[in-house]
């Protein structure tokens, strides 16, 4: 097992990361930037470097600084946590350069899955069900119309290169087209600086579906079931379920085993998600994710398993814990993004936490690198915590939920705890009744 792991990142993951590193009797670095010097995770690590000013270009993103950082301390590997240089292929060699383990799939993997039009083409030939669409690549307006024509409208754009939510148009008609085209173009270019497009037809009500895949890096791999992540704001996932309540077990087998045996194929080393639309029974791939998601406590909860263990334990070569004979899924699982937010205009709110009392009891897990008197910092993501429950229905779910989001309490700042708070008694939420437009209509109804 690693010595001391590196832990590249900020907030609660950097926390959920120190936390199994710990657990493990692994020694952890923290980095940060000027703006961090009073995180949590920094507080909490065994030893700590200051890696750059607040814009994370210059810090959370900065490779020489970080690999400075490894060097001075001797750290033998890195956890990227999500976000920032979790899926940066090019980071990953840069470590293994200098006898760092990356901890995370191969290069090549991270390389290809980035590239949706690439990874698309992938896994179709591994056997996975893709979304129809266009063969690779949209090089101009023309091209898109022909694809359009032939598949029938609504499509939508999206660029390859995409990622939270980033760059992609939906056109309802061919007089939609070119504006879409367009802007989805403008759009991945300013966000991505790679402007290749591709096509798909625009699903009407699907639901967001994903499975959570694990590969041993020696040619094994396991599925640990679904999440269900339909509710979504501007196609960013707001509250999170597993296993999903729509999904029978032998669609689960199917999906999963389909799912399980692509990422062998691959030789996959470590943990990934493949997202998938479902629609009237049939799931379609959308895309790979391929790091530890933000929303992966409720499969833990469900699997009893801990994800950033098993992570650190492929990629320190000692294999998975488990095979697929292992793994059971037991009760309901719930997450809800709680983001330094207004609960209904959703602008940001940075500022200080004047009190913070998370929520416990039987079934309940906070997630959350916060404290009283802590000063959210206006340059990075804007979520506060995650607050995780479990029961043995759903039903009891989301009571467990409905209480735990009345003993919450943040003050200072404002929350998106409120817009929960409602959202756990709308009918169609506790009869799992939703696409993923339901909340955007949802939130559009309330005025
Ligand atoms: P990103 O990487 O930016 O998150 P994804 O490809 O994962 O982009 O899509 C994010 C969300 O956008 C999906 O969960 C879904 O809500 C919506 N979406 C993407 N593709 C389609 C499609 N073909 N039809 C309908 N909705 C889609």
């Amino acid at each position: 097992m690693f010595k001391k792991v590196l832990i590249a990142n900020r907030g609660e993951i950097a926390l959920r990361v120190l936390r199994a590193c710990k657990e493990l009797g692994i020694g952890t670095v923290a980095v940060h930037s000027t703006a961090d010097a009073h995180a949590m995770h920094v507080r909490l690590a065994d030893e700590s470097v200051c890696i750059g000013p607040p814009d994370a270009s210059e810090s959370y993103l900065n490779i020489p600084q970080i690999l400075a950082a490894c060097e001075i301390t001797g750290a033998d590997a890195v956890h990227p946590g999500y976000g920032f240089l979790s899926e940066n292929a090019k980071f990953s060699e840069i470590l293994a350069a200098h006898n760092v383990t990356f901890i995370g799939p191969k290069a090549e993997h991270i390389e290809v899955m980035g590239d949706k039009i690439a990874a698309k083409t992938t896994v179709k030939r591994l056997g996975i069900p893709v979304v129809p669409g266009s063969e690779g690549e949209l090089r101009s307006v023309e091209e898109a119309r022909q694809v359009a024509d032939g598949m029938g409208y609504p499509v939508i754009v999206k660029a390859s290169a995409g990622g939270g939510g980033r760059g992609m148009k939906v056109a309802n008609n061919a007089e939609e087209l070119a504006d879409a085209v367009n802007t989805a173009r403008a759009e991945a270019r300013a966000a991505f600086g790679d402007d290749a497009l591709y096509m798909e037809k625009y699903l009407q009500n699907p639901r967001h579906i994903e499975v959570q895949v694990f590969g041993d890096g020696m040619g094994k791999a396991i599925h640990l079931g679904e999440r269900d992540c339909s509710l979504q704001r501007r196609h960013q996932k707001v509250w999170e379920e597993a296993l999903s309540p729509v999904i029978t077990p032998e669609q689960r087998e199917e999906i999963g085993a389909v799912s399980a045996k692509a990422i062998a194929d691959l030789g996959y080393s470590g943990a990934g998600t493949i997202e998938f639309l479902y629609e009237d029974g049939e799931f379609y791939f959308i895309e790979m994710n391929t790091r530890l998601q933000v929303e992966h406590p409720v499969t833990e909860a469900i699997t009893g398993l801990d994800l950033v263990a098993e992570q650190l334990r492929v990629a320190a070569g000692q294999g998975l814990s488990v095979t697929q004979d292992d793994i059971s899924f037991k009760g309901h699982a719930i997450e809800v993004r709680i983001n330094a937010e207004h609960p209904e205009t959703f602008r940001p709110s940075p500022g200080m936490i004047e009190a913070f009392h998370p929520s416990g009891g039987l079934g309940v897990r906070v997630d959350s690198a916060v404290y009283q008197g802590y000063q959210i910092p206006p340059y990075y993501d804007s979520l506060i915590g995650k607050l995780i429950v479990h029961a043995d229905t759903r039903e009891m779910c989301i009571n467990r939920m409905a209480r735990a989001l009345d003993e919450f309490v943040i003050s200072g700042v404002d929350s998106t705890l409120p817009l929960f708070r409602r959202l756990v008694n709308e009918p169609d939420v506790r009869s799992g009744n939703y696409s993923i437009h339901w909340l955007e209509r949802w939130l559009a109804d309330q005025g």
